[in-house]
Order: structure tokens, then C-alpha cells, then sequence
């Protein structure tokens, strides 16, 4: 095989957005991935309206069987207090979501990174090979044979244990916040609900509370995901089971859902998030997604920013290898923090006081029982603020810390 101009490490929603949109633009792209289609990852397979969004730019057919349309959010505070509220309205996104199983998504993603152009090779492991701290090349290898190919540039999609990267120097900051989440499959009669659901007051099975939060996700299809996630600045994190916090989470959701389960053994992961990554951007590289840490502190969703990100890498790597200066890539960085940074500033003030489970079970209970407020907070938890309402996204937040002020332990 000749080098092509970009390699890509990894196909999921990142790698496979950055191929997309690369190639579209006529860029000579390949994209490496491990495991063979359709394969599966751990996760909520919960897709908000920003997802959809760039989903819909690529082209994806929501009419696929796998598709369930989602209206919008359910949200418990213990037993009895629950919120429902539509997606909102906003002059870009739409006002809709969606599940569905990342082995479909993730596939049908590709195929349409494939129908641009670019080349697909599955069950393909690449390995950087550095020379004096700078990455020369890249070895391909699918199990029986390897090749060597030295790309102009190398977009590093490889997920959240970030290997490749690990070998650039790519490093996780220890001070901002990681999540911890597991997650498995129940059948449920209640599949087609058309609402996400969310327990924000989590208790053990003796009651006592634990930090973290519980989700339902419908998949349309007689099942539902069901996971429990909690984040590093929660105390105790280290301690908890979450497969225990599962199975203590599975015997408290509503009746309605009538579980039966799990399908298979629940599986657990972790949430590399608010570009915990540093750095993303290298002499002829860059990092994308996971592999950046991406994920939205604020409500652990991780699809659309891979999508995001995926696709402004692939602006700047169009950008550089066009004008053929490749300090060019400097330039996503800069635009990260432009767009992302002071969002996720505040989501990692806010996720170190909702650490302490007091401050979060009274946000919850004070929420739910406020309709408008909860209402904006979703759309702040769900970086859907219109241009024009951001002031007003920052007043909630400030009455948010205002409840958190009144609160001994806090
Ligand atoms: C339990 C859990 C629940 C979650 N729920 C949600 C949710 O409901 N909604 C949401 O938006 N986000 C959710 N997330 C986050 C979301 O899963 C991630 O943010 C998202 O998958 C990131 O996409 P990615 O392309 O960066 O990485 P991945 O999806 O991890 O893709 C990386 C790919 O790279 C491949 N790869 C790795 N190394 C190599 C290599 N050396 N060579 C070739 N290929 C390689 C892997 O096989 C993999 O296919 C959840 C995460 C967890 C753990």
C-alpha cells in the first residue's frame, strides 16, 4: 500500500467524521480500525440533538429500523419527583435525539466515510513509530501481516485509553475530572418510550446515598439500555462498584419498565472529559474525540463532540496540507479553546460541587420541583443555548451555585 496523505487511527463516531469530511473535501484519506464492523462499545448509545445535527450533515438515514427518535428528557429525584421536558428549540440543532446500538451506529457511520472515498481497512491495529520524540511513521498490521506508511499527517482516534497518543506524549491532566460508567441491555415492554430517563438522587440497597447518577435509554426494539455513571470528583469514586451501583440502580427504576435481564454481562468503561488530553495537537498529528477527552462534563456525552471534533480536525489538516505547512494544526487547538473552553471550565466547577452527594441530591430536589429552571438547566447540561440566551445560561448557573452556597457542607 503507497502512504496515504491522512491516516486516521480508529473508527468510531471521531475517527469516522474526520475520514468523512477529509475526504469529502477530495483528501486521499485511510482509516485503520482494530476490530471489524459491526462491533460493539460500551456505551449509553444516547444521542442528543447535537448528534443529530452532524449526523444529518453526513448524510445518516434516521429511517434505518435501528433508530429510535427520542423527544425528549425524563428525570427522576428519587421515587416519587419526575420531570419531563421536550429537547428545546434552537435555530441550529434540532429538537429531537435518539438511541441507538453503537455496533449499528458506528458501522453505518463509516460506510458513509467509505462512500466518500475513503479507504476502510478493518481488523487493522496501527503503531506509531517515534524517532527522537517525533512521529516518522505508522505500522499497519491486521494480525498475519504488517506494512509501514508514512502519512503527511495522523489523526489519532483511538478512543479513551488513547494508546497510540500515550506513545506521542499525549497525557491525561489528573486535575480535571474523569467518569466511570457501566452499562447493559434488559428487555423492557416499554421500549418505544420516546423520552431519555435520568435518576439524579442514586441510593445503595440500604438507601443510603451514593454519589452518581442512573439512566434508562429506550432503544425501540423491546430493549432498553440501562447504566449508572459517577465522576472522579465524587468522593469515594474509587470505592464504588459500578456494577453493584448497577445492579442496586436495575431494582429501583420505575415498575413501568418491567426489566427483564440483563441480556449478556453489563460492561463498564471510562469518560476521558473537558479536553483532559494534552496535547492535542503534535508536529504531523492530532487528537480527536476520547482520544482528546472530549466528553461533555456536564452530562457525559461523548457522540457528538467525537463527531465536532472530527470534523473541525479535518478543517485544519485540509487547511494545512493544502498550503503545505502543517504548523498549520497549531490552529485546532486555538479553536478548541475558543469554542469548548469556557463551557467546560464552568461544567468542571460545576462537577467538583456536585461531587459531594448533599449538594447534588439538593440541586435535584430543588430542580425538579422548578420547571423553568430545570427546563434552562437542560439546556445548559446540553450545550443547546442559542447565541442570544447565553446570558441567561450563565444566570441559571449562577442560581445553581446560589442553591450550592446554601447548603452547610457544600
Ligand atoms: C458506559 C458509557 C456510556 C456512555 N454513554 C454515552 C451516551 O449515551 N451518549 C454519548 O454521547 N456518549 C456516551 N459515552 C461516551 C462515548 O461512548 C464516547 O465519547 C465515544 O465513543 C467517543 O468516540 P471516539 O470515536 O472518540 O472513540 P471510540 O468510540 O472509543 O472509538 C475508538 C475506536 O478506535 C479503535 N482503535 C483503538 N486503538 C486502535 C489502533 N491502535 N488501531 C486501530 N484502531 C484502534 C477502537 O477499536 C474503536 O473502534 C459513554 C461512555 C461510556 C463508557
Amino acid at each position: 500500500m503507497s502512504s496515504p496523505s491522512v491516516l486516521v487511527v480508529g473508527g468510531g463516531p471521531a475517527g469516522s467524521a474526520a475520514a468523512y469530511w477529509l475526504a469529502r473535501d477530495g483528501h486521499d484519506v485511510t482509516l485503520v480500525e482494530k476490530r471489524e464492523y459491526p462491533r460493539d462499545k460500551t456505551c449509553g448509545d444516547g444521542l442528543t440533538p447535537r448528534a443529530i445535527l452532524q449526523l444529518g450533515d453526513m448524510g445518516f438515514n434516521f429511517d434505518v429500523p435501528e433508530f429510535h427518535r427520542i423527544t425528549g428528557l425524563r428525570s427522576y429525584a428519587g421515587d416519587d419527583l419526575v420531570i419531563e421536558m421536550p429537547w428545546p428549540d434552537h435555530s441550529r440543532f434540532p429538537n429531537w435525539g435518539g438511541v441507538i446500538r453503537r455496533r449499528d451506529l458506528d458501522m453505518q457511520v463509516a460506510r458513509l466515510a467509505e462512500a466518500e472515498g475513503v479507504t476502510i481497512r478493518e481488523k487493522t491495529t496501527a503503531t506509531p513509530v517515534v524517532e527522537d520524540g517525533v512521529l516518522t511513521s505508522a505500522v499497519l498490521s491486521n494480525g498475519t501481516t504488517s506494512e509501514i506508511v508514512a502519512p503527511e499527517v495522523t489523526i489519532i482516534a483511538d478512543g479513551s485509553m488513547n494508546r497510540f497518543g500515550r506513545d506521542l506524549g499525549s497525557e491525561r491532566r489528573r486535575d480535571y475530572p474523569m467518569g466511570m460508567a457501566a452499562r447493559g441491555y434488559w428487555r423492557s415492554p416499554r421500549s418505544t418510550d420516546p423520552f431519555l430517563e435520568s435518576q439524579l438522587d442514586m441510593r445503595d440497597s440500604s438507601g443510603a446515598t451514593m454519589p452518581g447518577y442512573g439512566w434508562v435509554f429506550p432503544l425501540g426494539d423491546g430493549t432498553v439500555n440501562v447504566g449508572v455513571g459517577l465522576l472522579s470528583t465524587f468522593k469515594r469514586w474509587k470505592q464504588v462498584n459500578t456494577s453493584v451501583m448497577l445492579d442496586d440502580y436495575v431494582a429501583r427504576t420505575p415498575e413501568y419498565w418491567e426489566l427483564d435481564g440483563p441480556l449478556g454481562k453489563p460492561m463498564g468503561g471510562k469518560l476521558t472529559m473537558s479536553f483532559s488530553k494534552s496535547p492535542l495537537v503534535g508536529p504531523n498529528w492530532m487528537t480527536i474525540g476520547d482520544a482528546a477527552g472530549a466528553i461533555n462534563p456536564w452530562n457525559g456525552e461523548g457522540i457528538s463532540y467525537a463527531y465536532e471534533t472530527g470534523r473541525i480536525a479535518a478543517e485544519y489538516v485540509g487547511e494545512a496540507i493544502g498550503a503545505g505547512d502543517l504548523e498549520e494544526l497549531g490552529g485546532y487547538t486555538r479553536r478548541l479553546e475558543r469554542d469548548y473552553g469556557l463551557y467546560y471550565k464552568m461544567a468542571r466547577i460545576f462537577v467538583k460541587l456536585i461531587g459531594n452527594p448533599t449538594v447534588m441530591r439538593t440541586l435535584a430536589h430543588t430542580g425538579l420541583r422548578n420547571r423553568p429552571l430545570m427546563e434552562w438547566t437542560l439546556k445548559v447540561m446540553a450545550n443547546l443555548l442559542d447565541d442570544d440566551e447565553k446570558e441567561m445560561g450563565e444566570r441559571v448557573y449562577d442560581s445553581l451555585a446560589a442553591v450550592v452556597s446554601r447548603i452547610p457542607t457544600a
